[in-house]
């Protein structure tokens, strides 16, 4: 048995057997061409593009019908790379000055473009590289059927194991027989660990070099939940995933019944929950799991899954869509938080060094005005089409959150002056996700309509541990005391000033750590959907007196590992069920 540790991207356990996928960058060798035959390899390679072009147009189709066009908007990516001259033209001009097959022509180019991307060690980066991989193999099937993937021979379920999927590949499984997949490399925010999630598939990235160990038809079981891979299973680990599996189920149709029943704990006290979102279509979802609102909608993913800069109107279009599935319930738009992992490192022409500290989020925003100022007037128009808070990510200075709530000023006089509806009493809010603004928030409480706490920032600045960073991944723990020390500094400072605060990160949505934040105060949790029915039965189980007890024996204690030990054990005290379907 072999058990593998990668980042678990998308929820849900199987136990299959193994189906590697080739690695799509195979090399193709430099051969040359007679130079009366360049006209025939331009045709060659025009009907070659011609005939990926419809394919993906295809493909965009499918996944704008099972996915939703953000979702989908990455073919749109694709499809516009292709259609690219400053692209294609090079090609081109290969076959012709130096004399070499379509195909070489095609993989040098693409190779050249990727490496380049790659040569930038961003996040942002890797993830058009592997656009770039998935569209140079997508050419060369029409080329050379080279590319005709392995998955065409699977005619049974199986779990994909490969060195990396692009977009395109996860987006063509066919769900009936792709029960999982594991991947080498990825991350969290990777097109594909989103269309992973959107599709259901469990799956786990970032697992070093799985494809070493993986052979077709090996036993293996795909942990979503927890990142493992667990390759030749015992006997025993068989057993007890079986019986994992099972219980999940069971735990499941268990929580399925509490979807109606009041997010109320013991003792009376209602805790509000809320769903974070990147679509709008996952509102269904959220609300379909018993969330009451949607509490973080993360906008940046309109830039992520587009070739383009967002209009306007796209963005009004998205923000229509949520207030009219919400129906009536609120919904809190974050402004957009790129920087840092996300887009920018690509626009500049020299990345930062140190991304995570530079350049992102608000900051980013205030230096990019055209563009905030389009989003903004696309947020306070659909405030007038239902409930909308809008509130502005990463801020560390009372001046930043002054100058972006003067430019939402300034966008309603504009709206105003053009006759154009929106709601000139929006609540607009913001995010504490560093120590700074924590330690700051009875300041910044005289200001803001409400706050949210963003833990997955939080625990990054005040830990100083890069939240991307695989190395140092065992030094991110939300249950640092300082953290706590810090959430409850925000709650206190909210309090006394009657703004709401909710909290927004993933520790939110782990119940060990729901306890703790109930416990120091928060009323509102805002989670993924997946995460909403099971923290819906701790809060049924809990008391707040309980939940206040913890919290306070937590701050007392001076490690992570101190405080984690402690959560797990008071969890499994005080809701023994709760950890039932997590005791494998
Ligand atoms: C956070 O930092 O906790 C948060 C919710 O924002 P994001 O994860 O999008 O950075
Ligand atoms: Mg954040």
């Amino acid at each position: 048995m072999e058990i593998i540790q990668g980042i678990p991207v998308s929820p849900g356990v199987v136990i299959g057997r193994v189906f590697t996928l080739d690695d799509n960058r195979r090399r193709i060798v430099r051969r040359h061409i007679p130079a009366d035959t360049v006209d025939e390899q331009i045709t060659r390679l025009n009907d070659a593009l011609k005939a990926s072009l419809e394919e993906l147009g295809e493909v965009f189709t499918q996944a704008e019908q099972e996915m939703g066009t953000e979702t989908a908007n990455i073919f749109r990516f694709h499809i516009g790379m292709l259609a690219d001259n400053t692209l294609i033209e090079p090609i081109r001009n290969m076959i012709r000055d130096q004399l070499v097959t379509t195909e070489f022509a095609v993989y040098r180019t693409f190779s050249n473009l990727a490496g380049q991307f790659a040569a930038k060690k961003d996040s942002v980066f890797t993830t058009k590289v592997n656009d770039i991989h998935d569209l140079s193999a997508r050419v060369l099937h029409h080329l050379i059927g080279s590319h005709a993937s392995r998955l065409n021979e699977l005619d049974h379920e199986a779990v994909i194991i490969a060195n990396d999927l692009t977009p395109s590949q996860t987006a063509g499984f066919n769900r009936d027989q792709v029960i999982a997949f594991a991947t080498d490399l990825g991350g969290q925010t990777s097109h594909t660990a989103i269309v992973a999630r959107a599709l259901g598939i469990p799956a786990v990235v970032g697992c070093g070099r799985i494809t070493d160990h993986a052979t077709d038809n090996q036993a293996v079981i795909v942990d979503g939940d927890r990142g493992l891979v667990i390759f030749d299973p015992t006997e025993e680990k068989l057993d007890e995933y079986q019986a994992y599996i099972e219980q999940s189920h069971l735990v499941q149709i268990s929580l399925d019944e509490l979807k109606n029943l009041p997010s109320q704990t013991r003792d009376g006290v209602d805790i509000t929950l809320t769903g974070n979102i990147e679509f709008p279509e996952e509102i269904s979802t959220v609300l379909s799991s018993g969330g009451q609102s949607v509490g973080l909608y993360r906008t940046e993913f309109l830039f992520l899954t587009s070739t383009h800069e967002p209009t306007e109107e796209e963005h009004f279009q998205a923000y229509q869509k949520c207030v009219e599935l919400l129906n009536g319930k609120p919904l809190t738009i974050r402004t957009v938080d790129l920087g840092a992992d996300k887009y920018t490192q690509s626009q500049f022409e020299t990345p930062e060094r140190n991304p995570f500290l530079g350049l992102r989020s608000i900051r980013y925003c205030l230096r990019s005005l055209p563009m905030f100022k389009t989003q903004l007037r696309a947020i306070l128009r659909a405030s007038a089409l239902g409930p909308i808070r809008v509130m502005f990510p990463l801020v560390t200075n009372p001046s930043e959150f002054r100058h972006a709530r003067m430019l939402i000023r300034d966008t309603m006089e504009d709206l105003a002056e053009e006759g154009i509806a929106f709601d000139p009493d929006i609540k607009v809010g913001m995010m504490i996700e560093v120590p700074a603004a924590a330690l700051m928030a009875s300041t910044f409480a005289r200001e803001v309509d409400f706050f949210s706490i963003g833990t997955n920032d939080l625990v990054q600045y005040t830990l100083a541990v890069d939240r991307t960073n695989e190395r140092v991944a065992h030094l991110f723990n939300f249950a640092h005391p300082a953290v706590a020390k810090l959430v409850r500094e925000v709650v206190r400072a909210a309090r006394r000033r009657d703004v709401p605060v909710s909290c927004c990160g993933e520790a939110a949505g782990e119940p060990e750590y729901a306890l703790l934040l109930i416990g120091l105060g928060l009323r509102t949790l805002s989670v993924t959907a997946s995460s909403i029915p099971r923290l819906k039965r701790l809060i049924r189980s809990v008391t707040i007196t309980q939940c206040e007890r913890i919290a306070k024996k937590a701050l007392t204690l001076e490690s992570d590992v101190q405080v984690s030990v402690y959560l797990r054990d008071q969890l499994r005290k005080v809701v023994p069920e709760s950890t039932d379907a997590a005791a494998v």
